[in-house]
């Protein structure tokens, strides 16, 4: 899977897989440019397997059909940043953004079991998007899934935080760093 250190983790959301118990909000949070938005991307394909492998398997149908992309939202800086270009109208952390996204989790998967939002750099969702978005987290739809990534989740207001299934990344241990880069050479 190319994801070095996080062990513990990994088994940590490969168990919910496994179980079939899914929260609908997580929030991954820890520090900057550590692997958790990675991380995020490989839960969702989980989710969306029917083998339910983190990852995904990547030849069942779901897989193959979430690679597609039919039922997966992803707000991240590459979509923010086609806002200022002006390729985008809107910026996808304001309030219209969360109006599009409202609409997305609003309308049934298409394919796969799940819808599932993935907001990279939540952080960076201004305080009237946030409020908003409160109001689908209360009550969200069965089918739909919110994974949170920020490395400044106190920048979230408290009600959103709240709500989420909080899940801690910490710095991989240097060790864990040399032994990935020793098996790549060997
Ligand atoms: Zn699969």
């Amino acid at each position: 899977m190319g994801i070095i250190g996080h062990q513990k983790k990994l088994s940590y959301l490969q168990n919910f897989l496994n179980r079939g118990f899914l929260f609908p909000a997580f929030l991954f949070e820890g520090p900057e440019k550590i692997g958790k938005r990675t991380i995020a991307k490989e839960f969702i394909r989980g989710m969306q397997c029917e083998k339910t492998i983190l990852g995904g398997c990547g030849s069942c149908p779901a897989c193959i059909n979430a690679n597609a992309g039919h039922d997966t939202m992803v707000i991240d800086d590459v979509l923010a940043a086609r806002c200022q270009t002006k390729e985008l109208s809107y910026d996808p952390y304001g309030i219209e953004g969360v109006g599009h996204l409202m609409a997305f989790a609003h309308t049934t998967p298409l394919r796969a079991q799940y819808k599932i939002i993935l907001i990279d750099n939540a952080h960076r969702l201004s305080f009237e998007a946030q409020n908003k978005l409160l109001k689908i987290l209360e009550e969200p739809p069965s089918y739909c899934i919110f994974i949170f990534v920020s490395h400044k989740p106190e920048s979230l207001i408290r009600t959103i935080r709240s709500r989420c299934l909080v899940v801690q990344f910490g710095l991989v241990p240097r060790n864990h760093i040399l032994e990935y880069l020793d098996s790549k050479q060997s």
